[in-house]
């Protein structure tokens, strides 16, 4: 571990303090740079202050679901609704609604609130975000991205 203000080799455990709201581990020769973090002296009693969890392994992210577009144009045809009417119910423009019942494009999370809303649907799934070694899993094949998400139940 390398002190976070000069850079020379911590040896032994290091100094977390606070500088300017950041917190930083630096060595004993820069620790009155800062605030000391690792106790907290209150009323005269020593606190400790709790690291911070670390994150697990696996996340869940909302995702649309997808069949989207489908969904969207049956219960929008089903209240008898234009593409224009559509549009207007959630102030966008009806060339947006036609893509994305096109799925010529990904609607933004807003548009899609906004259309769960008036369409009393709901357009996404959680999705399980597999991470290894604290990274997410990127640039897979079709095949390995179904594998690995599962619905939750
Ligand atoms: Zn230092």
């Amino acid at each position: 571990m390398q002190c976070e203000i000069c850079g020379r080799e911590i040896h032994g455990r290091g100094h977390t303090i606070v500088v300017e709201g950041s917190e930083m581990t630096v060595c004993s020769l820069c620790k009155d740079y800062g605030e000391e973090k690792s106790t907290v002296v209150q009323h005269g009693v020593v606190k400790v202050v709790k690291k911070e969890k670390k994150v697990k392994p696996i996340e869940f992210t909302e995702e649309l679901v997808e069949n989207y577009n489908e969904i969207i144009r049956r219960e929008r045809e089903r209240r008898g609704w234009s593409q224009e009417e559509l549009a207007k119910k959630i102030q966008e423009k009806a060339s947006l609604i036609r893509k994305i019942e096109n799925k010529e494009i990904t609607p933004e999370p807003e548009v899609v609130e906004k259309l769960e809303r008036i369409l009393e649907v709901k357009l996404r799934e959680k999705v399980e975000e597999v991470k290894v070694q604290g990274r997410k899993i990127e640039n897979l094949t079709l095949g390995d991205v179904v594998i690995i998400r599962k619905k939750k139940k």
